[in-house]
């Protein structure tokens, strides 16, 4: 991949990426309509630059068979987090992706820690997988509605004052861990106008079709907007690492999101940089025999090697 685009992206996604340690605070350090002065048309090329360009790297990532992926995508409600999904992965072989949603957890999940859950989700190497909500509710909406923590069955001595400090250690150290061992860790926040939340909302009332994605629950959920604006802010603060960092993506314009989550997962695989796996030198012999052995088959008038024939290296003239 030619330097110049993989700096031009690298250059795209900075301003969006938290910086490990800032204290963040989302009203005042990220506005929501943001869209690096791009225009919608030439937000869509790029959307489709970035789509062919992660099409590409998964195929290596998945080839060399080292490293995974682990994409975390948190929002508030009509926030685009499945339409980001759609949009980044319609290029992607879907063998090397796997989407997990997570919703409220079922009692079997609530009968074992909290990270249990994901971490049954993760990717396996050469894989990307996408949460869709992650372990990052454990601090979000678990800490807006303390019930659900009620529910987690904790011991009374891990469940007292200091319990969010607690979580996010444990998380950085999970994902660090994580790290380590060859999964890549990046996390996107699609950062949402309480305005254009009404708008979004009021859409899906209108239209019929739309109906679906409509619950009264999530209209409850507006109603708690400061305090989840409150759990985001300290959340990036609080996890927003070297290893693991988060990106804050303006998320009012649909398409300027997907653009900057498609920009964000190609420069993590960039960074990756996975490469063809070279078989080695005793391998490639043994391919070449096979490749003389196979020759020889070929029937009377047939080209010994049809797909030489057809594509002849570069500099040889097909005679
Ligand atoms: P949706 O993504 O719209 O299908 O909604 C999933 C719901 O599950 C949301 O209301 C989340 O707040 C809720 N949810 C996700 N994870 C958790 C969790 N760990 N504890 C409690 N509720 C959760
Ligand atoms: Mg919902």
């Amino acid at each position: 991949m030619s330097d110049e685009r993989a700096e031009r992206i690298a250059e795209f996604v900075a301003p969006l990426r938290v910086e490990p340690g800032s204290k963040v605070r989302l009203g005042r350090d990220f506005d929501p309509r943001y869209r690096a002065g791009m225009k919608k048309r030439e937000g869509k090329e790029l959307l489709r630059i970035g789509v062919s360009l992660l099409a590409e790297y998964q195929q290596r990532l998945a080839a060399q068979d080292t490293y995974g992926v682990l994409l975390c995508l948190q929002a508030l409600d009509a926030g685009g987090k499945d339409g980001t999904i759609r949009h980044v992965m319609s290029g992607v072989n879907p063998q090397g992706v796997r989407v997990s949603s997570f919703k409220v957890p079922s009692a079997e999940e609530l009968d074992h820690d909290y990270l249990w859950r994901y971490a049954l989700r993760l990717p396996s190497r050469g894989e990307i997988a996408i949460f869709n909500r992650s372990h990052y509710e454990e601090v979000l909406v678990v800490r807006v509605h303390p019930e659900n923590l009620v529910r987690q069955k904790l011991p009374d001595d891990s469940r007292g004052p200091g319990i969010w400090e607690r979580r996010y250690r444990e998380i950085n150290r999970w994902e660090h861990y994580l790290t380590d061992n060859g999964f890549k860790v990046v996390k996107i926040f699609l950062n949402l106008s309480k305005e254009e939340q009404r708008t979004r909302f009021l859409r899906r009332i209108d239209r019929p079709d739309k109906n679906w994605k409509f619950s009264a629950a999530d209209v409850r959920e507006r109603g708690h907007w400061d305090e989840y604006q409150h759990a985001f802010s300290e959340m990036l603060s609080a996890t927003s690492t070297k290893w693991a960092p988060w990106y804050v993506v303006p998320a009012d314009r649909k398409w300027f999101g997907r653009i900057s989550a498609a920009a964000i997962l190609a420069h993590t695989l960039m960074e990756i940089d996975p490469q063809y796996p070279d078989v080695g030198k005793a391998a490639r012999k043994d391919l070449l025999d096979t490749k003389r052995d196979l020759e020889r088959e070929a029937p009377a008038g047939a080209p010994a090697d049809p797909y030489t024939d057809r594509h002849p290296p570069a500099g040889k003239k097909r005679g």
